[in-house]
This record gives structure tokens, sequence and C-alpha cells, in this order.
């Protein structure tokens, strides 16, 4: 029987919008209310396809043509080292072709009962430094008590708040009254029940954690995330702080430019939840992963701030690992691209059990984007 190849591969660029804009970080600037999404479809020649993030450059793209899909995915890991620029699409194409959604394909594939329906917790990741223009803590403070209402009203119940004020946007001792003061009104709005979490973006110093930690005690700040950059002396600092404290708060880690320890600081118990960013890291590669963090009791969180589509992807992973601890919510609406499936209820995300990720491609406004900006070929 012949092989079945891929036949064609489409790439484009969408772009969505948050519904309000998010501002600045310890570090960066204003992030804006665009959010930018690329993505592949790839189709073979027995006329099936899928689609997910993709960031393939055109020679990627011209040698995947033509490869059969058992050279590009292999059925105990995911993507083979020659399909990993199209982990997603590939994921998507597998699930749709067994008529499962992937979460159901991912459990399987790791020996873990498939199951029947899925619901992952999510935390609103919107809570930036929008208040940087005000004059007082006061004002700060409702700012982001009101951005914690309207997150409320999409039924989010966890919270993610950038903290880390006084590294950069203003003088440390005033940043960090202002993040203090941002914790305690963001409490006070989300209600007793809400989990905290904070992220300061490697804004603080191992000392400005423990006073913005110990003056949030009441907070029960769920976890705090780069603190600075991952430093195996004081991340033993922090955590022996913590437990004489009698503080239950978790140290998440490993976006952008980890350290190369970070999981061996992971296995020791240094790093309680691990980061690393879903869609460079890759779906397949997070599997493996992940699987290795369960075994140590450790959790996974991965980011994908900033690109639309990890909101959905990311619950997936969810079928296969037992301490997936948070989906990364960035509300965004992205013409072209149809998460109608998934819906937010009393903190979870309802993953749709259609076949794949669940989402729908818009096919004239994707075939549009990539015939005029972005890249088509087939065989
Ligand atoms: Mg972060």
């Amino acid at each position: 029987m012949p092989k079945t190849r891929i036949s064609a591969v489409e790439w484009a660029e969408l772009e969505g919008r948050r519904p309000r804009l998010a501002g600045c970080n310890a570090r960066l600037g204003v992030h804006g209310q665009s959010v930018r999404v690329p993505l592949a479809r790839i189709t073979t020649d027995d006329g099936a396809s899928g689609f997910g993030f993709c960031r393939a450059t055109e020679e990627q793209i011209l040698d995947v043509l033509g490869q059969p899909l058992d050279a590009l995915f292999d059925a105990q890991y995911g993507a083979t080292p020659a399909g990993q620029f199209f982990d997603f699409p590939l994921w998507d194409l597998m699930a749709k072709r067994a008529s499962q959604p992937v979460y159901r394909l991912a459990a399987t594939m790791a020996g873990k009962p498939a199951p029947q329906s899925l619901r992952v917790s999510c935390y609103d990741t919107s809570l930036y430094m929008d208040d940087l223009h005000l004059a007082s803590d006061e004002e700060a403070a409702e700012l982001l008590a009101a951005e914690t209402r309207a997150g409320l009203a999409c039924g989010h119940r966890a919270f993610k708040i950038k903290t880390g004020r006084g590294a950069r946007h203003m003088p440390v001792e005033e940043g960090t009254r202002r993040d203090i003061a941002v914790i305690r009104a963001v409490r006070a709005a989300a209600g007793e029940g809400a989990i905290l979490m904070i992220d300061a973006n490697d804004g603080y110093t191992l000392n400005l954690a423990k006073r913005v930690l110990a003056e949030t005690a009441d907070c029960r700040i769920y976890w705090l995330e780069e603190p600075f950059h991952e430093d195996h002396a004081l991340y033993e600092d922090l955590q022996a702080w913590l437990r004489a404290e009698g503080l239950p708060t978790l140290i998440a880690d490993g976006e952008g430019e980890a350290s190369p320890n970070l999981l061996a600081w992971a296995q020791a118990g240094l790093v309680n939840v691990v980061q690393y960013d879903l869609l460079s890291y890759g779906f397949s590669d997070w599997l493996a992963l992940g699987a290795k963090l369960d075994g140590w009791g450790v959790h996974s969180a991965p980011h994908h701030y900033g690109r639309h589509i990890g909101n959905y992807a990311v619950c997936h992973l969810a079928g296969a690992l037992a301490r997936l601890a948070f989906a990364e919510w960035d509300e965004t609406v992205t013409p072209g691209l149809d998460g109608g499936g998934y819906v937010i209820e009393e903190g979870q995300v309802v993953v749709p059990d259609s076949p794949g990720f669940g989402l729908t491609l818009d096919a004239e406004v994707f075939t549009q984007a990539a015939a005029t900006r972005g890249v088509i070929h087939a065989l």
C-alpha cells in the first residue's frame, strides 16, 4: 500500500486582538492589544488536513512536502525530528485522522485511560502593569481590582498579577509598595476562594521577593513566577525561608531563556512549577517532559502568552499529564480562527471533544492570508 504523504502546506500569520490593551511587565514596555498567530495547514494526498501553530521557514516547508506521514509523526512520541517544525499541525492532523480530540490521542499514546471529557483549570493572565500612568497606589489598586472583576465575569477564578514595578518602571520602594497594594486589591476583588499568582519577570531580588511575600502572606499567593533569574543558591534560600515562614507559595520558572540547570533544580525541589514555552518547546516534547515532571512531583504550566492559539492547545496536555497545574488564558479574538468550542466555566476550560484541537479555521480568511502574505506549496 502506498504511504500517505504530505501533498500541500499553507502558512499564514493571522492577527488577533485582546479585549483591552496589555500594559508593561517588569522588563518590557506595553504589550498592546494585537497578537500574531502564525499557522500552518498541512494536507495529505488522501485529502485529510490539520493546522496549528507553526513558525517554519519556507525551506522547512519545502523539506516536508512529499514526506511520508510516518516519517514525521511517531505513534509513541509524536512529532519526529523531521516533523518537529510542524508539531502542532501534525497533532491536529493525526487526531483528526483518528476522529479523536488531541487530548484523547495523547492520553492513549502515554498509556493513560483516555478521558471521555476534559475540563482544565485556567488562570486569567491579563493583569499587567496597566496602572503606571496613575499617581496613587489607591487608583492603581482600584484599576487592577476592576480588571479582576472583569475576569470573574468571564468565568475566571484564578488570576496572575504582574509585579516588579520597582525593577524598571518605578523607583524600587514605590514600585514594591504598589505591587503589594495591587496584590491586596486583587485578592479583595477576587474573593477568598480565588487562586492568585504573581509574576515578577525577574524584577525582584531575593530580599524583595521575601518582603512582598511576607507583606501579602494573608493573600495566599499560590505561585511566585520568575522572582529573579533562576539561581541555585538564591532558590535554596527562598525555599528554606518559605518553609520557615510556613508559606504555601510555589516557585514557578522556565519561560524564556531558562538556565540549562532548571530541570535538575526542579528535580531537587528548588523549582516547583516548570513553564517552558509550549510553542517553542513543542507539544510532543512537552508530553515527554511533563511525564518526567509527574514522576518528580513537579507541576507543569507551559507559558504561551502572546500566542492566542496556545490557550487551546495547552489544555490537551491534560489528557496525558497528571500535574498540569493551569492553562494560561490570554483572552483574544482572532478573525479566521474559531475557538468557540472552548468555554470558561468556574475557573475551568471546558475542552471540546471534536477531533483534533477542536478549532475551526475559516478557509476563506486563511487562504487569502496565505496567498497574499504567506506561503503556499503543493505537489
Ligand atoms: Mg511569566
